[in-house]
């Protein structure tokens, strides 16, 4: 019989630490302090506040616990001694029947691991979507944490044991995210599509149009169709648009979505989250034979990454009456217009001005997206509220001194541009850092025509900066820009700076960011508000209609636009539920 949660809160201590047995490996005081917050009102305020426990007990218990573990593949599993949970988790890995080839490099990588950390590489197995990771991934797992820091590998080893312990936890309580799963394979299956020169090569990119796109859209548009939409269309420039209507006919529409597209190289995740998040809601609601006061428009963009052409955000930009026809005429890598592309793919250029939305038909806008940075993973977080779209600004810059010769200029007597620029990134670093959550980057740096032997004349950089605000971004990028002119001044040189682009921030809407911080805390969800730095659909809407994005914990510290991109179905579970509960709270809200 499944645990509830009710029993768990009612029990006696030592019943509920009896009841949690063996969630962490010989660590039962993590459960037993985490009860003394009891009662819970879901397995994942549970599960966070074991996360805290840890978090606060310091670095000598937390590698105690790190290394009770028995090794992946190693002696404990061949002298079989290993505890009853962590038998069953390898056995399903397969890694009980490694062949001896597979079975030495194993071997290998737990000495190499072991003599370079000091403890046992620890790796949830049974994976993010909870049932399994193959030999081959865990053994590629091995190979790239083996050169991790020792930091930060201390850190991934303890998330690696809460997810242990979460499947753990999941099955003492039978629970599975269904939801969440539901999700995770319509995103697997999404992947399938890549493009041409991509695909060969296992990576995933989505490109504007290609085949592999147009592929998505109508694989996107039968699944909306399955999951009980209404009316299911491709648009003039190629959105896939699911309407659920609402209970009387005039009633206004949630409007939700995020972009299908990738980078080249991408994760499964980004963008499409947004899309199948709110599916999944669709999806049961209509198999509750439920409508509600107002209808669902669930959109997935076309495009958002600028990748084939120089146009991101063209999906969303279309609804906002942002489309630039100039556009049209842009060539792709292979000299083909975006003209013909949308010929090609059958869309009608001359219907684009009439994806204009009119707001007065919308209650507002939503996005959920994976967070793409490391902030909630390290928090042990799986949600978080977005307070804001980072405003930017960029700017292409050169700093012009006088090349002279490295053996014979004097150190007091050079005009070195580089060094210049140089100190500019240092203080863009250190002044960014002040504001907590601001961020400067001067990712190009060229010394053009440099060489070994020369004092270098002229340094070729750019300086992104983004703020939560613009007033925030503009006093960044005021004071950055007077250090620069400060710098060149004391060291004798001139500069020249073009700005090249400027996009407003775009706040959550204050009343849109309370309905996901609501339906946070009837989760049991801690509740950890941050800007996001990347930009998003919602911040194209965010120009015609309120918007408010929710934020999913990324694996792999968060790391996007890569393969490694992953979120765990209890995640993307955690998401439905949260936008399940918006829905629920807009529905009351509407009578
Ligand atoms: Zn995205």
């Amino acid at each position: 019989m499944p645990l509830t949660l009710d029993q768990l809160n009612t029990a006696p201590l030592s019943e509920a630490m009896q009841m949690l047995d063996g969630l962490y490996e010989h660590s039962p005081w993590i459960a037993e302090r985490a009860l003394a917050q009891r009662p819970f009102v879901s397995l994942a305020q549970l599960k966070h506040a074991m996360t805290r426990v840890l978090d606060d007990a310091g670095i000598e218990p937390q590698l105690a616990l790190i290394r009770a573990h028995p090794e992946l593949a190693g002696k404990a599993m061949v002298s079989k001694t290993l505890t009853a949970e962590s038998t069953n988790e390898q056995t399903k890995a397969g890694l009980t029947n490694c062949t001896p080839e597979e079975f030495a490099h194993i071997q290998q990588l737990n000495a190499d691991y072991n003599a370079r950390f000091g403890f046992p590489f620890i790796l949830a197995v049974r994976g993010p979507r909870g049932t399994g990771l193959s030999k081959a991934q865990i053994i590629e797992a091995f190979e790239r944490r083996v050169h991790g820091h020792p930091d930060f590998e201390r850190q991934e080893c303890l998330r690696n044991i809460h997810r242990i312990a979460e499947i753990r936890l999941n099955d003492k309580f039978g629970f599975e995210p269904v939801d969440g799963q539901q999700v995770w394979d319509w995103q697997e299956k999404l992947a399938q599509h890549s493009d041409a020169g991509y695909a060969e090569k296992g990576q995933l990119t989505v490109t504007y149009l290609t085949d592999a796109h147009r592929a998505c859209a109508q694989r996107i548009s039968h699944w909306m169709k399955d999951c009980g939409f209404d009316e299911i269309e491709i648009d003039a420039v190629g959105n896939v648009v699911g309407r659920y209507r609402p209970a009387a006919p005039d009633a206004k529409y949630l409007l939700t979505g995020s972009h299908y597209d990738t980078v080249r190289n991408g994760g499964k995740y980004d963008g499409r989250l947004g899309i199948f998040v709110p599916m999944a809601c669709v999806q049961k609601l209509h198999a509750a034979s439920k409508r509600l006061p107002f209808g669902i428009e669930v959109v997935a963009f076309a495009e958002e990454e600028g990748q084939r052409y120089k146009a991101t955000f063209l999906g969303s930009g279309a609804l906002t009456g942002h489309f630039d026809p100039a556009w049209l005429d842009q060539k792709d890598a292979d000299g083909i217009t975006m003209r013909e592309a949308m010929r090609h793919a059958g869309l009608c250029v001359d219907d684009i001005p009439q994806l204009q939305r009119d707001p007065l038909q919308y209650l507002g806008f939503i996005e959920v997206h994976i967070e793409q940075g490391p902030v909630l993973n390290e928090l042990n977080l799986p949600l978080g509220i977005v307070t804001s779209i980072n405003g930017s600004v960029r700017y292409l810059g050169e700093v012009i001194g006088m090349a002279s010769h490295a053996g014979t200029t004097p150190m007091d007597r050079r005009r070195d541009a580089a060094a210049a620029v140089a100190e500019l990134i240092l203080y863009a670093e250190q002044r960014a850092a002040q504001d907590g959550d601001s961020v400067a980057t001067v990712g190009m740096l060229q010394v053009p025509n440099g060489s070994i032997n020369v004092v270098p004349g002229s340094c070729k950089f750019s300086l992104d900066m983004r703020a939560p605000t613009n007033a925030q971004r503009d006093a960044l990028a005021r004071e950055v820009l007077a250090k620069l002119t400060e710098i060149c001044e004391r060291r004798s040189l001139r500069h020249s700076l073009e700005e090249t682009m400027r996009a407003a921030a775009a706040p959550s809407a204050p009343d849109w960011q309370s309905r996901w911080e609501r339906s946070l805390d009837a989760l049991g969800v801690p509740l950890h508000r941050m800007p996001s730095g990347a930009g998003h659909d919602a911040m194209k809407l965010h120009e015609i209609m309120p918007q408010a994005m929710l934020f999913v914990r990324g694996e792999n510290s968060g790391i996007s636009h890569n393969p490694l991109e992953s979120s765990t179905a209890d995640d993307m579970d955690l998401a439905v539920k949260a936008f399940a509960h918006v829905l629920e709270q807009l529905s009351t809200e509407q009578h």
